[in-house]
């Protein structure tokens, strides 16, 4: 390969990258991106062994569900895969209606607007929504989409002190006479814990802010009839004015909706440029969605039953002395501390057959890195507890190495490793 004589000191990309990943390894933060097979149900085989499941989202078990499949298969015959363009170029087909309406009826919204993701549904509203001189004020702890919307949105982007609504009140109070969204995960996703809804609603209303509500953890799995967290919290549909419902967790498939008036959704459909620049999800995905939800709406004992192993997984962490994180959701956090240690708990259970990714920075904070188990109702109690005893030897091993010997400061080796330039794996 011609090599090009340089014309300036510039920075190489492509070598700056390279950088950033040898550091990132250093620090034990190295993500890889493995093959896994699913199994039957919670299952999962990667490197060609078995392991139990605790890092998928699929907590009413309908990824695999036969009414979900048998949708997908059929509209996928009689319509081919493709949706051949955008929604608003002739992309926008029966199956994409027919799933906008139920998804609107089961919610108690006028409209929803589907868009292709979560995160770009978030993107989408956020940028319709707001400008330059508005502001987002949102919870330190929401999704990584929240916080890029806002950033794509080039409004002003304040972040409050997690769960904080007394902290929410006061960065509103900061900017009395601009056009205001506040915005929230449901649940938060890598602590399983609840926004204070009631309280955020009432803030909301006494600033004249708009209220925005990610619920990507909480349809499905919260309220009486799975509507997500406003619906737990005994709060109407309308006093979350903005509620984004993703369609690849609970409900197994891919893809979002964005839920409110339609007011909203025309505006929306004029202004979201994820939506609008963006190829329509395949029929066939959105025909299997709307199965996913007639399961989800109707068979109320799949939330019961997640409930139920969600409270066994807590009673059996306390009985073997684990602490977990205050979550009554299916999203369980074991702290770890730092990435090393979460990593390494990662690996003995993976060696004793369990599937639960090490969660570290930077998608939690520096020193707070967890193992986090999610449960679905695919799991037996039986696969819960024996993860807990395989849990509880891990973290005892863990606490005697720690003991035994001490290991150098996990930053510290980074900063040396970009110093040397190193280069991992
Ligand atoms: C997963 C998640 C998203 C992104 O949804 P995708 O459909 O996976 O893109 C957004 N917000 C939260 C809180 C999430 O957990």
């Amino acid at each position: 390969m011609r090599r090009e004589t340089p014309l300036s000191a510039r920075p190489d990309l492509l070598a700056r990258l390279a950088e950033r990943v040898a550091a990132r390894a250093a620090e034990h933060g190295l993500r890889r991106l493995r093959t896994a097979l699913r199994g039957d149900g919670a299952r999962l085989v990667l490197n060609g062994r078995e392991l139990v499941d605790f890092a998928s989202n699929d907590y009413l078990g309908l990824a695999n569900h036969p009414a979900v499949r048998a949708a997908l298969v059929d509209c996928a015959q009689r319509h081919g895969v493709g949706a051949t363009s955008a929604h608003l170029l002739g992309g926008h087909r029966p199956e994409h209606d027919a799933l906008e309406r139920e998804l609107a009826q089961w919610l108690g919204r006028e409209r929803v607007l589907l868009f292709s993701s979560g995160y770009a549904a978030n993107l989408g509203v956020m940028q319709a929504l707001l400008g330059p001189g508005d502001v987002c004020v949102q919870d330190k702890l929401d999704h990584a989409s929240l916080l890029d919307g806002a950033k794509l949105a080039g409004c002003q982007a304040t972040r409050y002190q997690h769960a904080d609504s007394g902290s929410a009140r006061r960065q509103l109070a900061a900017h009395p006479g601009a056009a205001a969204l506040l915005a929230t995960d449901g649940v938060f996703s890598m602590d399983g814990d609840l926004a204070p809804l009631r309280e955020l609603v009432t803030v909301a209303r006494e600033a004249s802010a708009t209220l925005m509500v990610d619920d990507a953890h909480a349809i499905g799995v919260l309220g009486a009839n799975g509507c997500g967290s406003a619906e737990h919290a005994g709060l109407a549909p309308h006093d979350v004015p903005v509620q984004v419902v993703t369609l690849g967790k609970a409900l197994g498939v891919a893809g979002a909706v964005v839920a409110g008036s339609t007011a909203l959704v025309d505006g929306l459909v004029q202004f979201a440029r994820s939506f609008v620049y963006s190829t329509a999800t395949p029929p066939a995905l959105a025909a299997a969605t709307l199965a996913a939800v007639r399961v989800a709406r109707h068979e109320a004992w799949r939330r019961d039953r997640l409930a139920r192993l969600v409270a066994h997984f807590r009673r059996g962490a306390a009985a073997r002395g684990i602490a977990l994180g205050a979550s009554a959701t299916p999203i369980q956090p074991i702290p770890a501390g730092s990435a090393e240690r979460a990593l390494a708990l990662s690996r003995a259970l993976e060696s004793a057959g369990f599937h639960v990714p090490a969660i570290r920075p930077p998608t939690v904070p520096e020193g707070a890195a967890r193992l986090r188990v999610g449960l679905s109702v695919l799991h037996a109690e039986r696969d819960v507890d024996a993860l807990l005893d395989a849990l509880s030897r891990a973290l005892k091993e863990s606490h005697d190495e720690r003991r035994n010997r001490p290991r150098p400061d996990a930053r510290h080796a980074g900063r040396e490793a970009r110093a040397r330039g190193v280069r991992l794996r």
